[in-house]
């Protein structure tokens, strides 16, 4: 058979059009078609980036008519009208009601190079080197932030020394009992440990690529005293786990914390559109005009469409009360599922992000493989892409979870059996 236009012209690099072999068409809220007319549920989100769901009635109007109306589209870092609804909303539905005092930066749109500008910014201000990072963290695949990315097949990629660095155990990473806190204090105290001194931690509260690895509040709490201890900028990367996805705008709300920088993009436009904004408190905006620049930063399609899911998702509490509720209950058969399949050695996550840790990659390709042949979208991650990950549109009703589920429950019985049976033959081999 011939291969496909994707496979004789696209390059190798490909990823995601590997694991989901169909070509799409159309989407709908949770749903996507593919040019078949078959429907699939879709549980990754555009890897976090659809948390309202795919082309939202509310979102799509706004864009529409700002089109219509030859709106602005390209506008560089220009004032436009669209722009300043945007600030102004943001500050008003997001900053004010938190007591947040941030400034924005406008960075080109996609989450790694609002990262590369967090950690450009943090080096500045406080005129040292090494930022530490964390084991099984994913900042993106850009020269800094691949630095402060932990999986080796990004890092090997790049094909340079990757510098000013270093990587710290994230919680849990030794297990339940060790105090990872503590390795990191004994670190930056004892001048003997070789570590120069930090100008700033970077990470994510609950990591997504690296397996869903979640810091608890306290650990987050410890972790943000202790760099004001040490005089080091807290910066949270919330690309994938802001926006409403743990169940409060954003990730770190939870602890209490305010990181010095915070890092938003993937669901931030809330229809798919790329934007990116570092957000920094006043005092640190030592930026010189232009000295991070960027011909995408005024994506105003985005801006509208941004500004519209503020208004429609986020003018009270209503929104993330229901995704907390969905969490729980997610988490809740999630857990009923790991009594009934053995190969789920955990369940992790908090809101409507979670993740199944299995034995293995194989066994975890093998579910998302079985996902979707029964129509049901749904990744890995994980260091070894042992865990399935469940990132499902914020949108998704109940009975969309549920259905999901029954897909992922009859996936982890086949994949079960067909394990049995491997043993089985082994065994009497
Ligand atoms: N930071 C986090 C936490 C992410 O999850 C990602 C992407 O998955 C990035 C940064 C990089 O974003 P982008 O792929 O838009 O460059």
């Amino acid at each position: 058979m011939e291969a496909s236009i994707f496979e004789r012209l696209e390059s190798e690099v490909r990823s995601y059009i590997r694991s989901f072999p169909a070509v799409f068409c159309q989407a709908s809220g949770s749903w996507m078609t593919d040019e078949t007319g078959r429907r699939y549920l879709d549980f990754f989100s555009g890897a976090g980036t659809l948390n309202y769901g795919h082309n939202h009635p509310a979102l799509k109007d706004k864009l529409l008519t700002y089109l219509a109306h030859d709106g602005i589209v390209h506008g560089l870092d220009m004032a436009t009208g669209a722009k300043r609804d945007f600030i102004e909303t943001f500050e008003r539905l997001i900053l004010k009601p938190r007591k947040l005092e941030y400034k924005l930066q406008f960075t080109g749109p996609t989450g790694t190079n609002a990262v590369e500008a967090a950690l450009k910014l943090a080096r500045q201000v406080k005129d040292r080197s090494t930022v530490l990072c964390f084991t099984n963290g994913f900042h993106g695949v850009t020269g800094g932030s691949v630095a402060a990315t932990g999986s080796r097949k990004f890092r090997e990629a790049v094909g340079t020394p990757l510098s000013h660095t270093r990587f710290m155990p994230f919680s849990n990473y030794f297990g339940r009992d060790a105090d990872t806190l503590a390795m990191i204090e004994r670190q930056l105290t004892d001048p003997g440990s070789g570590l120069d001194r930090p100008a700033a931690v970077l990470l994510e509260t609950i990591q997504g690529e690296g397996g869903i690895n979640t810091a608890s509040a306290n650990w987050l709490r410890g972790l943000a005293a202790m760099c004001k201890r040490h005089d080091i900028l807290l910066i949270v990367d919330d690309i994938q786990m802001g926006c409403g996805r743990t169940g409060t705008f954003f990730s770190f709300e939870e602890a209490g914390i305010t990181p010095d920088i915070v890092t938003l993009s993937k669901s931030l436009s809330g229809y798919g559109l790329p934007m990116a904004i570092v957000l920094m408190k006043p005092e640190l905006d030592i930026w010189k005009p232009s000295a991070h620049n960027g011909t995408f930063r005024g994506n105003n399609a985005a801006f509208v469409t941004a500004t519209a899911a503020l208004r429609e998702f986020w003018s009270d509490g209503r929104f993330a009360e229901e995704v907390r509720d969905k969490g729980r209950h997610l988490q809740a058969r999630l857990e009923r599922l790991r009594l009934r399949h053995p190969l789920i050695k955990a369940v992790r996550g908090r809101g409507l992000v979670a993740g199944l840790a299995l034995e293995s990659g194989a066994q975890a390709d093998a579910v998302s493989e079985h996902c979707f042949r029964q129509g049901l979208i749904i990744e890995t991650c994980g260091p070894q892409g042992e865990v399935v990950k469940l990132l499902p549109p914020l949108t998704t009703t109940a009975a969309e979870i549920e259905q999901g589920l029954v897909l992922l429950d009859g996936a982890l019985a086949a994949v079960g059996r067909d394990d049995s049976l491997r043993q089985l033959r082994r065994a009497v081999a």
